[in-house]
């Protein structure tokens, strides 16, 4: 198991690097620390971040620190619909999976219809804000 935790820390830190650098502009000083980033980005506190960040680099974050919280409960590598054994060969390439491949299509499949409307409200609520 070791070797994916190391894989999805050095994620987690590449991606808080790369926060940290677009933060530098814009964010006061002081609030450099990557650490310091990462637990507000992990409590959703900071306007400022939110901004920052992209969905998708969120979606990211929280997927990496749900995955790392699943191999502190020994619960890493299950899918969560069906509880099958993720096979190790599809963590090492998705470290974040959280279904196995039939369940991860089936899903995929659904959302493809679902996803996009939310995902475009959420978008406009971000912007108006920024505007502020
Ligand atoms: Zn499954």
């Amino acid at each position: 198991m070791k070797p994916i935790k190391e894989m999805l820390l050095k994620m987690r830190s590449d991606l808080a690097q790369e926060i940290s650098r677009r933060s530098k502009v814009t964010t006061e000083p002081g609030m450099q620390d990557i650490g310091d980033i990462l637990d507000l980005v992990s409590e959703e506190r900071t306007r400022e971040l939110d901004i920052l960040l992209t969905d998708r680099e969120k979606r990211k974050l929280l997927q990496i620190d749900d995955a790392l919280d699943k191999i502190e409960d020994n619960t890493y590598g299950q899918c969560e619909e069906c509880g099958t054994k993720i096979p190790r060969a599809r963590l090492k390439v998705l470290p974040f999976a959280k279904y196995c491949v039939e369940c991860q299509e089936k899903n995929e499949r659904e959302e493809k219809y679902t996803r996009e409307e939310p995902d475009e409200g959420i978008r406009k609520v971000q912007m108006a804000e920024a505007e502020e």
